[in-house]
């Protein structure tokens, strides 16, 4: 039976080449001392040779990069597959809105040029479209007016009977002076 390391997660044999070794070996000692005997105070310490080792550490190293690759993929999947509220602050007062991932819904439905000029007689305010960091158009708008803007979206989808989430954020205030 192997035994998994609560620690790191890795059958306990290959904690060393986990990143919490030291907490590893601290919780096998007092959860499994015959295990860390074996392991830690035995003379004839690993079996393994060292091209054995780097193989593993390596091979480890890279599911590891993967694993963490995998879950970075993921959480911008789920972002990009709804509709994002931003309340973005400009000072400490003052927030902008912008809208996201507005490509999820059908250009013949929902035009973005429209809705911004709309937005601007209805807020009385500047709007306009740009890109985002990842060169994606948005819906920007100069007021702090995401609450109204997200029931005109739910009201425009449930309409149109449309199935995707919107997500409202705020986005902290961070004194960028510091
Ligand atoms: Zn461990």
């Amino acid at each position: 039976m192997v035994l998994y390391c609560e620690i790191c997660s890795l059958p306990v044999e290959f904690c060393e080449f986990g990143k919490s070794f030291k907490k590893c070996k601290l919780w096998l000692q007092s959860n499994n001392n015959e295990i860390y005997n074996k392991l830690y105070n035995s003379d004839i310490k690993s079996s393994l040779s060292k091209e054995e080792e780097e193989k593993i550490s390596n091979s480890l190293a890279k599911m590891q990069l993967k694993e963490e690759r995998k879950l970075e993929r993921d959480l911008i999947n789920l972002q990009n597959s709804k509709i994002l509220i931003k309340r973005i602050p400009r000072t400490k007062h003052k927030y902008i809105v912008a809208i996201a991932n507005l490509d999820l819904l059908d250009p013949n439905l929902f035009d973005m040029k429209k809705t911004c000029k709309k937005f601007a007689s209805k807020f009385a305010t500047g709007c306009s479209i740009s890109k985002n960091s990842e060169k994606k158009d948005e819906i920007v708008i100069q007021g702090d007016v995401a609450d109204e803007v997200e029931s005109y979206l739910r009201e425009f989808i449930d309409s149109n009977g449309i199935n995707i989430k919107i997500e409202h954020v705020t986005e902290r205030f961070t004194n960028k002076k510091k």
